[in-house]
């Protein structure tokens, strides 16, 4: 029996390869009609044997391209029409344009094959891509995406390169920036003054260099990687010095999934996601003794690994493996994306750079991420993922959401998509504030959006408030800090109802003028009440406090033990006698000390009080390496307090400190105590919440807030939540920390416009 169907496929269909694809099955079953983009989606009519239509339909949906996501697929009977092959149809380009353009695409398996292959065209070339594969966000310079629309526009295609493009049968059909080595893009090696080393082979020369120690910039997908050997000691610590950049964690990139298993405990999950087309970076446990520099990431035992995910990167690997692949910048500044930008780290940081004409249009760093109880945890969502949007349940005009100052990202929302950007990192100087402009400008445009609706962070100070109170948009909406880290959290899980949240965090402007940051509210999508809180405690000094976690140390001690702290702090603090002096004048004066509930600030005084840290190089050093110690302790909990005051309720882990100061003079091992530790805080969220629910009548409980970075603590409070009987909910598509501010900040403001 003939059949003709028409389909309607939405999602991501479009820059994937998706009208090839039904276009190969048709061919293969026999089957006539045709395939077309549309605004929406993808259009097809297929007619043929009634079995045969079926069975296309059945293929789509289990074997659609690789990054392809389809959302819907809904098909209809329609009355016969001609019976003669098929075809792919021109797009229809009429009305909005609701479909977007992937993200950037790690090379799939059919071009790694093909660049290793001697016989094939593209044998070593570094540019090698399909339609499954290659840039993509980084490449487009406006939509549609069309190949004069992105960075190879001034590529000309050879012969044989356009009959691929133009073949539907062919992987290469319509795939934008399709290159081989007589028409494409080309490498070049510059030495450390930024002059062209006119290699004859430059990325042999530049994995020789590497061989050496050197330090090699590579032009990667989003901008320039700062590579060095992960094995060598002397380069790892070059590169550390150079970039000024002393402990935090390097990423390592790794030849193959089998080599990262040699150094690395990778399950199951952790697999699919190195080897997605998103190629993130993932966070693993190092296993020991495997030659890998122990400058990698001194702080904890893990690593955080990645896969090549460009031809270049396969090339490169395949001659030295692993390399440490970190953001090409100087500390604190945006990733360098073209050679004026390299120029400040060329020399200063890198000794030469594996460069090419391809133009990077817009820079995105690595995404990182960590597999927690089967989920992503993101650390950072970026390359890969973005301009992905994160579905919205409540419907809006389009709104502008700022993101906080540190590990900044912004967001733009379009019906019920949110767009969050890619990272664009802490806005506090001035080059990484102009990128922030620049992106912001850049995603309304690619959107085709013109937001109405500003929402932004109640700290006055923030370079991202400041910037919201410019933009010129009617309404403007500022958001409590830690209600926009709740709030993104119900989003991810669709939910709109009154919830209560659980904000630990670093730190967060209150409204009551103090630093907020151990959170118990209620709250939803529109509203906030603060219904409980951390017991607070004086930040001497402020964000030298932050600097300086000895310095919140001895604050909890002086609240805890008034006349006597100075003489514990002695013992187990390397605070001098005279600096103990002014800190305790600025905390019972209590100017230049402010008041904080910050979850962030007890781990760092507790992470000091063990000799763990006492200055950080880097936001939550201390706490990484608490978490780190605790890793081997048994499961035990220190006594703590919940009290009352007025309404709201505190959560006191006085009598924790007591304990722990007790404990370390009698010699209890540090790994036991920093175990105890999370656990008290575990139960104390849970005791907490416990209260509350039975107050408020409510029994989801939301977690966000930076402090939720640690798994360990993540997994102790899902865990005491859940045997209460109390739902848990944490993030699983934007990060826990001020990665994820922004996706709140548009959710409570689409929800506060409809009134
Ligand atoms: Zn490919
Ligand atoms: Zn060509
Ligand atoms: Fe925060």
């Amino acid at each position: 029996m003939q059949k003709r169907a028409r389909v309607a496929v939405t999602g991501r269909v479009q820059g994937v390869g998706f009208r090839p694809t039904v276009y190969r099955y048709a061919a293969e079953l026999g089957l006539s009609g045709f395939v077309q983009n549309t605004p929406t989606g993808v259009l097809a009519e297929i007619q043929g044997e009634d079995a045969s239509v079926s069975a296309l339909l059945d293929r789509l949906c289990a074997h659609p391209p690789r990054q392809a996501s389809i959302e819907r697929l809904e098909a209809e009977e329609i009355p016969l029409g001609p019976n003669g092959g098929f075809a792919i149809r021109p797009s229809a380009r009429s009305g909005d344009l609701v479909v977007g353009f992937p993200p950037d695409l790690a090379t799939c398996d059919a071009c790694a094959r093909e660049l290793l292959d001697p016989k094939d065209r593209r044998f070593r070339y570094p540019f090698i891509n399909c339609t499954n594969c290659g840039p993509r966000f980084t490449i487009v310079r406006d939509l549609p995406y069309d190949r004069e629309k992105t960075s190879m526009a001034s590529f000309e295609l050879c012969t044989e390169c356009r009959t691929e493009f133009e073949s539907p049968a062919d992987r290469r059909f319509d795939a934008q920036p399709n290159a081989c080595p007589a028409c494409g893009p080309a490498l070049a090696l510059r030495s450390a003054d930024g002059a062209d080393l006119r290699a004859d082979d430059p990325l042999h020369e530049a994995a020789r260099r590497l061989r050496d120690g050197q330090i090699v910039a590579i032009k990667s997908l989003g901008g320039y990687h700062l590579a060095c050997d992960a094995k060598n000691d002397g380069a790892v610590r070059a590169l550390r010095e150079r970039k000024g950049r002393p402990a935090k964690p390097l990423a390592v990139m790794f030849q193959s999934l089998e080599e990262i298993r040699r150094f690395a405990g990778v399950g199951e999950a952790e697999a699919r996601e190195l080897e997605s087309p998103a190629a993130p970076v993932v966070i693993l446990k190092r296993a020991s003794g495997t030659g890998l520099s122990a400058l990698l990431s001194p702080d904890t035992d893990d690593i955080g690994a990645f896969l090549p995910y460009t031809p270049l990167h396969h090339l490169l690997l395949s001659e030295i493996s692993p390399l440490v692949m970190t953001s090409g910048n100087l500390s604190e500044e945006p990733i360098a994306k073209d050679e004026e930008e390299l120029k400040r780290v060329l020399g200063r940081v890198a000794d030469a750079a594996l460069v090419h004409n391809r133009p990077i249009v817009r820079r995105c760093d690595d995404s990182v991420l960590k597999i927690v109880g089967g989920e992503r945890l993101f650390y950072r969502r970026s390359r890969g993922f973005v301009p992905g949007h994160v579905a919205l349940p409540l419907d809006g005009p389009p709104v502008l959401a700022c993101g906080a100052e540190l590990k900044n990202t912004f967001c733009v929302t379009r019906g019920r998509q949110a767009f969050v950007s890619q990272h664009v990192g802490d806005l506090v100087e001035y080059p990484a504030y102009r990128f922030y402009e620049e992106a912001v400008a850049d995603l309304v445009r690619l959107l085709h959006v013109k937001p109405g609706v500003v929402a932004y962070d109640l700290h006055p100070d923030y370079e991202s408030t400041r910037f919201a109170r410019a933009y010129p948009a009617a309404t403007k909406v500022v958001v409590q800090h830690h209600h926009a880290h709740v709030a993104s959290c119900m989003i991810e899980h669709g939910l709109t109802e009154p919830v209560i949240g659980v904000a630990l965090d670093g730190t967060g402007y209150g409204p009551d003028g103090t630093v907020w940051g151990g959170e118990f509210l209620v709250a939803d999508l529109r509203d906030v009440r603060r219904a409980g809180h951390l017991k607070q405690y004086r930040m001497p000094g402020g964000e030298e406090a932050i600097r300086h976690p000895a310095r919140m140390a001895f604050s909890v001690l002086v609240a805890e033990y008034g006349e006597e702290a100075d003489e514990i702090a002695a013992r187990l603090l390397p605070v001098s006698s005279a600096e103990r002096g002014l800190l305790r004048q600025l905390v019972d004066g209590g100017t230049h000390a402010p008041i904080t509930s910050s979850a962030g600030r007890l781990f760092d005084a507790v992470s000091a009080l063990l000799g763990l840290c006492d200055t950080i190089s880097y936001e939550g050093q201390a706490a990484i390496r608490l978490q780190t110690a605790a890793q081997a302790g048994p499961g035990r909990a220190y006594p703590l307090d919940v009290q009352h005051d007025g309404e709201a309720l505190i959560l006191s882990l006085a009598p924790m400190v007591r304990r722990v100061v007790e404990e370390l003079a009698s010699g209890v091992d540090k790994a036991d105590i920093a175990a105890a530790f999370h656990r008290t805080v575990a139960r104390g969220v849970a005791d907490m919440c416990t209260a509350l629910s039975e107050r408020e009548g409510l029994r989801k409980v939301v977690l966000s807030g930076g402090v939720f970075q640690n798994d360990l603590l993540l997994g102790m409070v899902t865990e005491e939540l859940a045997r209460r009987g109390l739902e848990v909910f944490s993030h699983r598509q934007v990060p826990p920390n001020d990665g994820g501010i922004a996706l709140g900040q548009a959710a409570v403001a689409l929800a506060r416009v409809r009134g």
